[in-house]
């Protein structure tokens, strides 16, 4: 049995009404079964479905189960190193694998599935810049050797970056060209059967640790856009890596900059054809944007349930903080702002897993979970005193984690640039 949920038109008829068969058929297809009853996923925006299927659920389960017993005790602070066991425990548990195929590996969970199983994982596992990294290899280097690799590229690469056997790091930002990428200077000179890049690369995520580099550099002979192209670039080609960028937050997702001189890429490594860069980093960002707050956004669930029972607990004058109308006013804001990043990130993910262009919607999903990461981490803060400002509890790291998210993957700024730019201005 369908259900067809009237309750937004606000009919006489709200609430849940059998769908005739009929109905299903112009509307909607088939995607499975959840509860003995029929899912059919609609095309036409008559109706829309905001629970879970069995399978949903059974994932969720099982990666909770995985991170309260693996990646639970390690805390915060990991001096700029990547947790490489976590990391291994991540790719073996198919962490890495969720969204890919199976034929490389992966377990074709769906895009929805995979926001609720790195949102699941953020609700648990404190080292945040592990998922931070695990997300960026997954949006940004593996989906683009998947949506644009040859099959040969596909098996020497997304397969074991999937296994975890070899980690990877995507290489655009440049010490000159950060939201302006596509003003980069490296370049690429095509020499027989190899490129040879030049330049420099900075704010790598995972570079001290990664085995595989996606850079994008300048064809000299062709003119803007038209020479940016990409290239699988292995370390042992001479990518030199320099020392680690110490940052604010996200300790445990390491950042170094990039140099290359006179490093030779064999032709099979380039990724896509020569000029198509450009279009490989809008696709990958579109990707990249929607997926790479899904632990944020965990990590904010975790903390209103902390804040939730700190203001039950605390007591001023021997009464309970939580008695304060202003208190309880402001944690039911981050509430509000929780839900309102979750169903943003289930909205941008549904329509990537659908294929359907979602330039519009990674931002605005992107720009409003960073920003309310920001203002609930600010609020937890606040509420816990000075002892949300001390070091001890972890909160104010929650802070310096959520900063991040302005920045990496198009600033907010950018991002308003790209929603504004959607709406013919
Ligand atoms: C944690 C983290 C991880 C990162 N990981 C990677 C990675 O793995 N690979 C990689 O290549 N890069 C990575 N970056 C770099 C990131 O992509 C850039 O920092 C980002 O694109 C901004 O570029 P920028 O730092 O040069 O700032 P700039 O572009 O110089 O911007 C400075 C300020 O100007 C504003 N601004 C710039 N242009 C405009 C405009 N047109 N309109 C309005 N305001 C504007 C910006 O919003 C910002 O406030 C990472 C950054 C961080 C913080």
């Amino acid at each position: 049995m369908l259900y067809c949920d009237r309750s937004a038109a606000q009919t006489p008829c709200a609430g849940l009404l059998p769908l005739s068969s009929e109905r299903v058929r112009i509307c909607g297809r088939l995607r499975g079964s959840h509860q003995g009853r029929e899912v059919y996923s609609g095309n036409c925006g008559y109706f829309m479905r905001f629970d879970w299927t069995d399978e949903q659920l059974a994932l969720k389960k099982a990666v909770l189960d995985f991170a309260r017993s693996e990646l639970s005790r390690r805390g915060h602070e990991q001096d700029h190193k990547l947790w490489r066991e976590g990391w291994n425990k991540c790719a073996k548990f198919g962490i890495l694998g969720l969204f890919f195929p199976q034929i490389y590996g992966g377990h074709e969970a769906g895009g929805l599935a995979t926001a609720l199983a790195m949102e699941t994982l953020g609700t648990v596992c404190c080292d945040t810049g592990l998922l931070f990294a695990l997300s960026a290899q997954m949006w940004s280097v593996q989906m683009p050797i998947w949506r644009f690799g040859t099959d040969a590229q596909k098996r020497r690469y997304l397969v074991p970056l999937i296994a975890g056997d070899l980690i990877g790091a995507h290489a655009m930002s440049e010490p000159e060209s950060g939201s302006d990428a596509f003003s980069l200077r490296s370049t690429a000179q095509r020499a027989g059967d190899f490129y040879v890049l030049n330049g420099s690369k900075t704010f790598v995520t995972s570079a001290p640790e990664a085995d595989l580099f996606l850079i994008f550099a300048r064809l000299p002979d062709r003119p803007g856009l038209f020479g940016l192209t990409a290239f699988l670039v292995e370390r042992s080609s001479g990518v030199r890596v320099g020392t680690p960028i110490h940052k604010m937050g996200l300790q445990g997702a390491p950042m170094a900059e990039l140099y290359l001189d006179n490093c030779r890429v064999p032709k099979e490594n380039r990724l896509g054809g020569e000029g198509q860069g450009a279009r490989i980093f809008n696709d990958s960002m579109e990707w990249e944007r929607t997926y790479i707050l899904a632990w944020q956004i965990g990590v904010m669930e975790r903390q209103i349930a902390e804040t939730v029972s700190y203001a039950k607990e605390r007591k001023v004058n021997g009464k309970p903080i939580s008695g304060f109308q202003v208190v309880a006013h402001r944690i039911a804001d981050m509430e509000i702002r929780l839900e309102a990043a979750r169903l943003l990130l289930y909205r941008a993910a549904w329509l990537k897993t659908e294929g359907k262009a979602a330039a519009k919607e990674s931002a605005i999903a992107k720009v409003y979970a960073a920003e309310a990461a920001v203002a609930s981490a600010l609020d937890a803060i606040q509420l816990h005193g000075g002892y949300g400002y001390s070091s001890d509890l972890g909160i104010e790291c929650t802070l310096r984690d959520a900063v991040g998210g302005r920045i990496y993957s198009g600033t907010s700024e950018v991002l308003r640039n790209i929603i504004s730019h959607e709406l013919g201005l």
